[in-house]
Protein backbone atom coordinates (compact mmCIF):
# COMPACT_ATOMS: atom_id res chain seq x y z
CA UNK A 1 0.00 0.00 0.00
CA UNK A 2 1.06 3.57 -0.93
CA UNK A 3 -0.74 5.89 0.55
CA UNK A 4 0.83 6.38 4.11
CA UNK A 5 -2.27 8.32 6.52
CA UNK A 6 0.68 9.30 8.58
CA UNK A 7 2.72 11.03 6.20
CA UNK A 8 -0.32 13.06 4.86
CA UNK A 9 -1.65 13.98 8.60
CA UNK A 10 2.18 15.62 9.04
CA UNK A 11 2.66 17.19 5.36
CA UNK A 12 5.30 15.55 4.14
CA UNK A 13 5.83 14.43 0.70
CA UNK A 14 4.03 12.10 -0.72
CA UNK A 15 7.47 9.72 -2.62
CA UNK A 16 10.07 10.30 -0.12
CA UNK A 17 7.58 10.81 2.97
CA UNK A 18 11.31 13.02 4.77
CA UNK A 19 10.12 16.40 3.24
CA UNK A 20 7.45 19.11 3.83
CA UNK A 21 4.54 19.95 1.59
CA UNK A 22 4.60 23.42 3.39
CA UNK A 23 6.68 26.00 4.27
CA UNK A 24 7.32 26.39 8.32
CA UNK A 25 6.43 28.33 10.20
CA UNK A 26 2.83 28.91 9.31
CA UNK A 27 2.13 32.55 7.61
CA UNK A 28 -1.10 33.83 8.02
CA UNK A 29 -1.05 35.63 5.30
CA UNK A 30 -0.21 33.04 2.99
CA UNK A 31 -1.22 29.95 4.77
CA UNK A 32 -1.11 27.66 1.79
CA UNK A 33 1.87 28.31 0.95
CA UNK A 34 4.29 25.52 -0.51
CA UNK A 35 8.13 25.11 -1.37
CA UNK A 36 8.25 24.85 -5.24
CA UNK A 37 9.54 21.17 -4.89
CA UNK A 38 10.45 18.64 -1.88
CA UNK A 39 13.99 19.94 0.08
CA UNK A 40 14.43 16.08 -0.04
CA UNK A 41 13.74 14.39 -3.01
CA UNK A 42 12.92 17.24 -5.56
CA UNK A 43 9.12 16.27 -5.86
CA UNK A 44 7.65 19.23 -7.41
CA UNK A 45 5.02 20.11 -4.94
CA UNK A 46 2.95 21.42 -7.51
CA UNK A 47 2.72 18.82 -10.50
CA UNK A 48 0.52 21.10 -13.13
CA UNK A 49 -0.68 24.17 -13.09
CA UNK A 50 -4.36 24.43 -11.09
CA UNK A 51 -3.91 20.89 -9.67
CA UNK A 52 -5.21 21.86 -6.20
CA UNK A 53 -7.94 22.94 -7.72
CA UNK A 54 -9.92 19.62 -6.85
CA UNK A 55 -9.01 20.04 -3.29
CA UNK A 56 -10.77 22.94 -2.64
CA UNK A 57 -13.97 20.63 -2.68
CA UNK A 58 -12.75 17.99 -1.00
CA UNK A 59 -11.86 20.82 1.70
CA UNK A 60 -15.48 21.93 1.63
CA UNK A 61 -16.87 18.26 1.80
CA UNK A 62 -14.93 17.21 5.03
CA UNK A 63 -15.89 20.80 6.84
CA UNK A 64 -19.08 20.87 5.98
CA UNK A 65 -19.39 17.40 7.64
CA UNK A 66 -16.96 18.55 10.63
CA UNK A 67 -19.40 21.73 11.19
CA UNK A 68 -22.23 20.65 10.48
CA UNK A 69 -22.84 17.60 12.67
CA UNK A 70 -22.20 19.13 16.06
CA UNK A 71 -23.84 21.83 15.18
CA UNK A 72 -26.84 20.27 14.30
CA UNK A 73 -26.56 18.12 17.71
CA UNK A 74 -26.10 21.20 19.66
CA UNK A 75 -29.45 22.74 18.01
CA UNK A 76 -32.08 19.17 18.05
CA UNK A 77 -30.15 17.51 21.06
CA UNK A 78 -29.01 19.65 23.62
CA UNK A 79 -31.80 22.66 22.36
CA UNK A 80 -29.28 25.39 21.90
CA UNK A 81 -30.82 28.18 19.92
CA UNK A 82 -29.85 28.89 16.49
CA UNK A 83 -27.66 32.05 17.13
CA UNK A 84 -25.54 30.28 19.68
CA UNK A 85 -25.11 27.44 17.31
CA UNK A 86 -24.09 29.65 14.59
CA UNK A 87 -21.28 31.51 17.21
CA UNK A 88 -19.94 27.80 17.83
CA UNK A 89 -19.68 26.95 13.94
CA UNK A 90 -18.17 30.06 13.09
CA UNK A 91 -15.20 29.70 15.95
CA UNK A 92 -14.95 26.17 15.12
CA UNK A 93 -14.87 27.02 11.39
CA UNK A 94 -12.59 29.61 12.78
CA UNK A 95 -10.45 26.94 14.53
CA UNK A 96 -10.00 24.29 11.37
CA UNK A 97 -9.98 26.25 8.28
CA UNK A 98 -6.01 25.97 8.28
CA UNK A 99 -5.99 22.11 9.34
CA UNK A 100 -8.44 21.31 6.62
CA UNK A 101 -7.40 23.30 3.82
CA UNK A 102 -3.74 22.09 4.38
CA UNK A 103 -5.39 18.48 4.93
CA UNK A 104 -6.96 18.24 1.70
CA UNK A 105 -4.13 19.44 -0.42
CA UNK A 106 -1.89 17.03 1.37
CA UNK A 107 -4.46 14.32 0.90
CA UNK A 108 -4.72 15.36 -3.04
CA UNK A 109 -1.15 14.95 -3.75
CA UNK A 110 -1.07 11.98 -1.78
CA UNK A 111 -3.86 10.45 -4.16
CA UNK A 112 -1.72 11.20 -7.06
CA UNK A 113 1.86 10.81 -6.30
CA UNK A 114 3.25 7.61 -5.47
CA UNK A 115 5.35 6.14 -2.49
CA UNK A 116 9.06 5.84 -3.91
CA UNK A 117 11.55 3.78 -1.16
CA UNK A 118 14.70 5.22 -3.68
CA UNK A 119 13.87 8.90 -2.95
CA UNK A 120 14.06 8.75 1.06
CA UNK A 121 17.70 8.87 0.11
CA UNK A 122 18.86 12.60 -0.03
CA UNK A 123 19.41 14.00 -3.68
CA UNK A 124 22.45 12.99 -4.78
CA UNK A 125 24.82 15.10 -7.29
CA UNK A 126 24.62 13.81 -10.79
ZN1 LIG B 1 10.14 14.25 -1.14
Amino acid sequence: MSFSFKSMWKYKCPRCRQGDLFIKPLKLSDPLAMPKQCQHCGQKTEPEPGFYFGAMYISYIFMSGFILVPTLLLVFLLGWSVEGAMVFAIALMAVSYFRFARGARAFYIHMVIKFDPEARDPIRPV
